[in-house]
């Protein structure tokens, strides 16, 4: 049985990749006893991926799965982005929503999108993206509490509901993080079999 790692330390995450990938033992950085930093410094989500699932996947000799992930904005010219997690304040999630509606104050076009880059590498060298994206509005007001991030201040046309209004069995199905991992699994049937 092949041994896939996945590079996060967010059980939610592991949850869908175990799913993903039901003929492989799945494991996580916890399981496998890595706890070395990993620096983020790319420029882009494919980036940041890559050098995640590379550095793990070359230190442990295992295939490695990770993802980047964040919000773009039209008119903030793609911000919050890579950044999206610190925008106003590390992980402030709080902070960050508030600088973000601030930011978009008088600002007629609201569209933004959530990006996931998924980077699966192979300790010999070879490797593979899949992105998802989620289109969506900015909206004037933080609306609901489910999910975490940007999810109340993100407005989905199609059910007339911001991400965090959204059921997370709903949301799941149509994320970024959804659609990258569908995108995987395309990539993994056309290319790869794993006994
Ligand atoms: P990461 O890729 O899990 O590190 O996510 C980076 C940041 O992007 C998070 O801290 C959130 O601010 C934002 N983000 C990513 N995915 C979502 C989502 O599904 N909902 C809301 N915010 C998200």
């Amino acid at each position: 049985m092949r041994t896939i790692v996945i590079a996060t330390g967010n059980e939610g995450k592991l949850k869908e990749f175990k799913d993903l990938f039901p003929q492989c033992e799945v494991l996580s950085l916890k399981d496998i006893g890595y706890t070395k930093e990993i620096i983020e410094d790319g420029l882009t989500f494919e980036e940041n991926a890559l050098l995640k699932a590379k550095q793990v996947s070359l230190e442990t000799g295992r295939i490695v799965i990770a993802d980047d992930s964040g919000l773009e904005v039209n008119a903030l010219h793609g911000a919050p982005g890579i950044h999206s997690a610190r925008y106003a304040g590390d992980h402030n999630t709080e902070a960050n929503n508030q600088l973000l509606l601030k930011n978009m104050e008088g600002i007629a076009d609201r569209r933004a999108q959530f990006v996931c880059v998924i980077c699966m590498y192979f300790p010999d060298g070879r490797y593979v993206f899949a992105k998802g994206v989620c289109e969506g509005k900015i909206t004037r007001f933080l609306r609901g509490t489910n999910g975490f991030g940007y999810d109340p201040c993100f407005y989905i046309e199609e059910y007339g509901k911001t991400m965090a209004e959204l059921p997370l069995q709903i949301k799941n199905k149509i994320s970024h993080r959804a659609k990258a991992i569908q995108r995987l699994k395309e990539l993994m049937n056309e290319n790869f079999s794993f006994e």
